[in-house]
C-alpha cells in the first residue's frame, strides 16, 4: 500500500523537547508558568503585536475578543462567510447573531466593498454591528487598509481571525496585528503548533490584561477567591507552551516550506485547462498555509470532487474548500451580504496537501496523479466520438 499524504501535519523542530523537558524538570506541567510569559513576549517580538495573552484554543481566543469589545445578547457580529465554523460560533456562544460578508475574487477574503455598502446601510438604520471579524484564509490577508477605514469611521472594533494566516504579511506587517484584536491557532493543522492553543493579540495593554483575567476564571485580587463576573478556563498550559517557544524558532521555515510547496504545485499544474491557483494580491505576501485551486469541470474534465476522490484513491487527502458559513445549516436563519463569490469558490474549489513536512516526492505524486485525473477525462471524452 501507497505511503498515504495528509492535508496538514504537525511537524516538530528540534528544540520543542528541550523546552517541554525544562517544563518537566522544574515541575510546571500548569496552565501558568515561565514558558507561557516567555511564549508571549516572544510571539509579540515575531509578530510585532503589543501585547499577547496565550490560551487554549483560536475558538478560545474569539470568544474574548468578541467580550472584551464589549459584545452581548442580542447585537449583531459581521463575519467573512468563506471560513471555518470556529469562526462564528464564539458569536453564538455569547447569544449574539452573525451576519455573514462574501469574499471578493481577488483575495478569497472579506470583500471590502460589499463590507461598506451594508454598513452605510446599517448606519442608515440606526442598526450597527458590534464587531466585525474578518478571516485571512489560507494563510493569506483580507485588504484590510479600506476594511480598517470603514470600522473606524463607524467605531465598530475590527477583530482578525489570522488563525490559519500567523505569518502572512499585509504592506510589510503580519497579519492579526491591525485590528483592534488579533487571534491565531496553534491546532495541530497550522502552520505551527502547541498541540492545541491560541493566541489573543492587541497594542491595549488593558485589553490583553483582561483578556488573561477572563481566561483564569475571573479572579479578583483577594486571596480567598473573589469573583464578581463570569470567567472561563482558558489559559494555555506551561507545557503546551514550551511546545510553542521552540515552534517559534522554526515559523520562518515552515512558512518557506510551505511557500515552496505552492511552487512546485503551480509549475506543475499551472498549465493545466481549468485549473486556477487562489490569486495572491499585491498588497502582501501569503505564507500558502493551504495550497488552494479552484477546477472549472469543463475544461478540465472532472470535477473537484472526482479530483478529490481520485486522490483520495491514491492515500492523498485533499479537502474542499470551506463551506461558506451561509449555506451551513447551522446558520440558516442568518442574514447574508452577498454570498455568490464565496458559493463559487465552494463549488469549485480544493485544497491540496501542504505539510511543511511533505517531500518534493510527495507533492509529486499529487502532481501526477491531478494530470492522470486530467488525461482520463480527455480520453473518455474522445471515446465518445469515436
Ligand atoms: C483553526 C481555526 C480556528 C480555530 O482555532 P482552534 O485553535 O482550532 O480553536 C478559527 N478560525 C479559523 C479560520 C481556523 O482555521
Amino acid at each position: 500500500m501507497k505511503k498515504p499524504i495528509l492535508l496538514s501535519t504537525p511537524h516538530i523542530g528540534d528544540r520543542e523537547l528541550e523546552f517541554v523537558k525544562q517544563a518537566f524538570e522544574t515541575n510546571w506541567i500548569a496552565p501558568a508558568g515561565p514558558h507561557i510569559d516567555a511564549f508571549e513576549q516572544e510571539f509579540c517580538q515575531v509578530t510585532g503585536a503589543g501585547y499577547a495573552a496565550a490560551v487554549s484554543s483560536g475558538t478560545a481566543a474569539i470568544h474574548l475578543a468578541l467580550q472584551l469589545v464589549g459584545v452581548e445578547v442580542g447585537d449583531e457580529v459581521f463575519c467573512s462567510t468563506l471560513t471555518f465554523v470556529a469562526s462564528a460560533n464564539p458569536i453564538v456562544y455569547l447569544g449574539a447573531k452573525p451576519v455573514f460578508i462574501d469574499s471578493d475574487r481577488t483575495s478569497w477574503n472579506m470583500d471590502p466593498h460589499l463590507l461598506q455598502e451594508a454598513l452605510e446601510k446599517r448606519a442608515r438604520y440606526g442598526k450597527l454591528p458590534k464587531a466585525v471579524i474578518v478571516v485571512h484564509l489560507y494563510g493569506q490577508t483580507a485588504d484590510l487598509d479600506p476594511i480598517i477605514k470603514i470600522c473606524n469611521q463607524y467605531d465598530i472594533p475590527l477583530i482578525e481571525d489570522a488563525a490559519e494566516s500567523l505569518g502572512a504579511t499585509y504592506k510589510g506587517c503580519f497579519s492579526g496585528t491591525f485590528g483592534r484584536i488579533g487571534i491565531y491557532s496553534f491546532n495541530g493543522n497550522k502552520i505551527i503548533t502547541t498541540s492545541g492553543g491560541g493566541m489573543l493579540v492587541s497594542d491595549d495593554s488593558q485589553l490583553v490584561a483582561k483578556a488573561r483575567f477572563l481566561a483564569t476564571q475571573a479572579r479578583d485580587p483577594a486571596p480567598h477567591y473573589q469573583h464578581s463576573q463570569v470567567g472561563y478556563n482558558y489559559r494555555l498550559s506551561n507545557v503546551s507552551a514550551g511546545i510553542g517557544r521552540g515552534q517559534l524558532c522554526v515559523l520562518e521555515q515552515r512558512i518557506a516550506s510551505r511557500q515552496r510547496n505552492f511552487r512546485i504545485y503551480a509549475s506543475g499544474l499551472g498549465r493545466l485547462p481549468g485549473i486556477e491557483f487562489m490569486p495572491e494580491p499585491d498588497y502582501g505576501c501569503a505564507t500558502r498555509w493551504l495550497t488552494c485551486l479552484t477546477i472549472d469541470p469543463k475544461a478540465f474534465g472532472a470535477d473537484k470532487e472526482q479530483v478529490r476522490l481520485a486522490l483520495a484513491k491514491e492515500q492523498i487527502e485533499s479537502r474542499p474548500v470551506w463551506k461558506p458559513l451561509h449555506l451551513q445549516p447551522l446558520f440558516a436563519e442568518c442574514e447574508s451580504i452577498g454570498g455568490t463569490v464565496a458559493e463559487d469558490l465552494f463549488a469549485r474549489g480544493l485544497c491540496l496537501p501542504s505539510g511543511s513536512n511533505l517531500a518534493t516526492e510527495d507533492l509529486q505524486r499529487v502532481i501526477d496523479e491531478i494530470i492522470a485525473v486530467h488525461r482520463c477525462s480527455q480520453k473518455k471524452e474522445l471515446s465518445l466520438f469515436i
